[in-house]
């Protein structure tokens, strides 16, 4: 029997902190160290499995506790986005150097090589950032490294994507005036611009504006499965002459062709869209983009510790070590290196 090799995985995006704080509240930080039922990443299973980091998206619940199409408000969302570093801090803390948090692809290679988490705060959903962006420059400082202007509703920078199956991903205006300013700081400032929950509007206007490479960490091929969330052949083109990336989505509702979300999806589904995106950007433009902890992922891979099991499967489909390791890490070291700076 050959060895499995374990390929080290960084991730493009997952929500375990928000899992973490809204259904582990009364000890958050100890419940990421071991496995529960249900829960994606801990530190144990994605040791197990080598998911050695990722972005970890920081996004805001509903305030009042129900209508997730609401928009909070800014102080409501900064609070939430303060809790929520305090958390991976926390964890950082209590992890005997285990997970460090990291602001810069250096970082992330020398956590990695050392053995460490490498997680990166992201904000997905961007609530928390006044709209005059006077507040952009201190979660700079608390290590904020990558900012998804919008999520699936509306705010002052963008209109995010309904969840619709099926349906085309243009769903209303782009973005807004305060918008086109927020993507300007970011080229500047070295923030990453997460499209994954932009409509298409608001996708080409960040095109337009940014000079940076175009991300969209969760996202899959709209020609496989019609979801909003998912991307046309035109916008992964672009993606590709940015020298972006797309980080496949493991969520089987974005997966699947009939868009349900029934976890019973083989791995071949997985590979498919990998293909697809291959075929049309390129091996070096394709990472992974679990949405671990947010959304229903296939019962094969359905805990970080499991993660082999694609690795696999893209071997088993021909990719080579080269080729895996691109998907897994280097695309995504390349990219972000590109907006962030050395
Ligand atoms: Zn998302």
């Amino acid at each position: 029997m050959t060895k499995k090799t374990i390929h080290p995985i960084f991730d493009g995006h997952n929500d375990i902190l928000l899992k973490l704080l809204e259904e582990y509240a009364d000890n958050p930080v100890q419940s990421f160290f071991e496995p529960h039922e249900g829960q994606h990443i801990d530190l144990q299973s994605a040791q197990k499995g080598g998911f050695v980091g990722g972005l970890f998206a920081m996004f805001i619940p509903p305030e009042d506790g129900k209508s997730f199409r609401k928009t909070p408000s800014q102080e409501f969302a900064r609070d939430y986005t303060m809790n929520m570093i305090t958390l991976l801090r926390d964890i950082a803390a209590a992890s005997d150097g285990q997970v460090e948090i990291c602001r810069s692809v250096q970082d992330i290679r020398n956590a990695v090589e050392n053995g460490k988490m490498a997680p990166v705060l992201h904000i997905e959903g961007a609530e928390a950032i006044l709209p005059d962006l006077s507040n952009l420059e201190a979660f700079y400082a608390e290590g904020l490294r990558s900012i998804g202007p919008v999520w699936s509703r509306s705010n002052a920078f963008a209109h995010g994507v309904p969840f619709k199956f099926p349906a085309s991903p243009d769903t209303g205006p782009g973005l807004t005036n305060d918008g086109i300013e927020l993507i300007k700081a970011c080229n500047q400032m070295g923030i990453a611009i997460d499209l994954s929950h932009m409509n298409e509007k608001g996708f080409w206007d960040v095109a337009r504006h940014s000079d940076k490479p175009l991300i969209a960490s969760h996202s899959n091929v709209h020609a496989l499965c019609q979801t909003t969330r998912n991307l046309t052949d035109d916008q992964l083109k672009s993606v590709k002459d940015s020298n972006g990336i797309v980080g496949l989505n493991f969520a089987v509702g974005f997966l699947r062709k009939d868009g349900r979300q029934d976890q019973n999806v083989p791995l071949s589904t997985c590979i498919e869209h990998v293909n697809y995106m291959v075929d049309m950007m390129g091996i070096d433009h394709v990472g992974l983009g679990s949405d671990y902890d947010g959304a229903p992922p296939p019962f094969e891979i359905d805990t970080t510790a499991k993660l082999p099991a694609l690795t696999s499967a893209l071997a088993e489909a021909g990719y080579d070590d080269e080729a895996i390791t691109k998907i897994c890490f280097e695309n995504w070291m390349r990219a972000l290196n590109d907006t962030w700076g050395e």
